[in-house]
């Protein structure tokens, strides 16, 4: 086994963002701005070392505070204990971008003259493995193989798209794209797990090519210590600013229909000889197929759901569970708003009916599209400032309108298209409220606090 040399030039102090109450940190003295220099003299590159390394019982703290002072604290701990300290970033090294060029990627479908962070390609195996997002393996250096192996970085989450390995090649515009399957037998020998996502082009990975793609990830599923422990299949998402002559097409209801069909009779094989249907399909297939969503217990425990699939699903039960003690009247008359993507409306329309039982309570549910990204059919957590203008002015949004956090920068109250929640209100002149989930909204709908 190799050893991880570290570039210490690269890495950034630690910068301090909050500190949980009664913890370590703050009885230390941590105070937000501070910079976390070096924990027994190693700089942490990253969320993933700090924990690593503050699993000591003894550790000397280097820290440089906002006045540029340096401070040394030497800390005796049990070695589980936490610091209770959150960071403004969670890599001090920067963000390990990406080497490829899909046709398909949505970053490269924006309009230009956006904010920085919306063309930011992010391929990078830590945050794959402290946030699920997916990466492709294309950009990873002998030290990163290294790593992943001895830090035990599992489960990491794989876009796939294809494991033939010209085809792969071709959708990632990249020749380092060909070593999926040699990668995923070093995954099984180091016992590392991975979450897989393959997203269909039509007429270019679909088909038998897809087949192909399911079932030698399927092969990979397989005993004690199964390498891939699911894979979603996605349909392609495309923007009317990608170039004419990108060689995609869109994803239409027959098609949708074909692929359900298709995926549908594999999961039925894979729960025959294993127990688990192994690959799902995004939500978005059955939508824009017009078909009903599978079962919620179909996506058994839900391991893509943060990948749009059992998503829905899982929400309306949320919504059935927030809507179980509705009250029977209000005593006050309100009526509120709740906008969503066109896609998921109809869906959302049995819980809207049963929050408008509720005497002297109305609320309106709005399922826009999308003329800033070109969509018809669009999925709530791409809609733009300006879809929501478009599709909201003149209509009666009533004393509050509900808008899922899922629209806005996490952490930050601004939109995809860069206009901010400010700018919204006063276009619209209605107050709103953000929302997070069921409950949220309910209470939200209701006008509790
Ligand atoms: S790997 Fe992802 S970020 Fe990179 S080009 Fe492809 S779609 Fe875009």
């Amino acid at each position: 086994m190799g050893t991880i040399e570290l570039n210490y030039d690269k890495i950034k102090p630690a910068v301090v963002a909050s500190i949980e109450a009664g913890s370590i940190g703050e009885e230390i003295g941590f105070e937000v701005g501070d910079q976390l220099i070096s924990i027994n003299g190693v700089k942490p590159r990253d969320l993933i070392d700090y924990k690593f390394l503050i699993a000591e019982e003894t550790l000397k703290l280097k820290i440089l505070d906002e006045e540029g002072k340096t401070h040394k604290i030497e800390i005796e701990k049990d070695q589980d204990d936490e610091l209770g300290l959150a960071f403004t970033e969670a890599l001090f090294d920067g963000l390990k971008q990406c080497n490829n060029q899909c046709p398909f990627c949505f970053i490269d479908q924006q309009p230009s003259g956006k904010r920085k962070s919306l063309y930011l390609k992010d391929d990078d195996y830590r945050l794959s493995f402290l946030y699920g997002s997916y990466l492709t393996l294309t950009n990873l250096s002998e030290q990163d193989w290294v790593r992943i192996d001895q830090q035990r970085l599992t489960p990491l989450f794989v876009s796939v798209h294809a494991t033939e390995p010209s085809l792969r090649s071709q959708l990632l515009r990249n020749p380092k794209a060909t070593d999926l399957l040699k990668q995923l037998n070093w995954f099984s020998k180091k016992r590392i797990q991975i979450h897989a996502q393959i997203v269909v082009c039509p007429e270019i990975n679909d088909g038998k090519a897809l087949e192909k793609t399911i079932n030698d990830l399927f092969s990979f599923a397989q005993g004690d210590y199964p390498v891939v422990l699911s894979a979603a299949v996605v349909p392609v998402g495309l923007t009317r600013f990608r170039p004419r002559n990108d060689g995609l097409i869109p994803v239409d209801a027959k098609c949708a229909t074909k692929v359900i069909n298709q995926v549908e009779s594999m999961q039925k094989n894979f729960c025959e000889s294993t127990g688990s249907r192994f690959a799902w399909l995004s939500d978005e297939w059955y939508l824009i197929a017009k078909k009903t969503l599978p079962a919620l217990n179909s996506y058994e425990d839900l391991p893509q759901r943060e990948n749009g699939v059992g998503t829905i699903r899982s929400f309306l039960k949320a919504m059935d569970e927030a809507t179980i003690n509705l009250p029977k009247k209000i005593f006050q008359n309100r009526t509120c708003s709740w906008v969503v993507g066109k896609l998921v409306e109809n869906e959302l329309l049995k819980p809207c009916l049963r929050l408008n039982k509720i005497e002297n309570f109305t609320i309106h549910l709005y399922g826009l599209s999308s003329p800033y990204w070109g969509q018809e059919q669009i999925v709530t957590g791409l809609l733009t400032g300006q879809d929501l203008i478009k599709g909201l002015k003149g209509k009666n949004l009533g004393d509050e309108l509900l808008l899922p956090s899922v629209m806005l920068k996490q952490g930050e109250k601004v939109f995809l298209d860069d206009m901010t929640l400010q700018e919204l209100c006063s276009s619209l002149n209605v107050s709103i409220r953000i929302v997070y989930d069921a409950e949220d909204i309910v209470n939200g709908a209701l006008g509790k606090a």
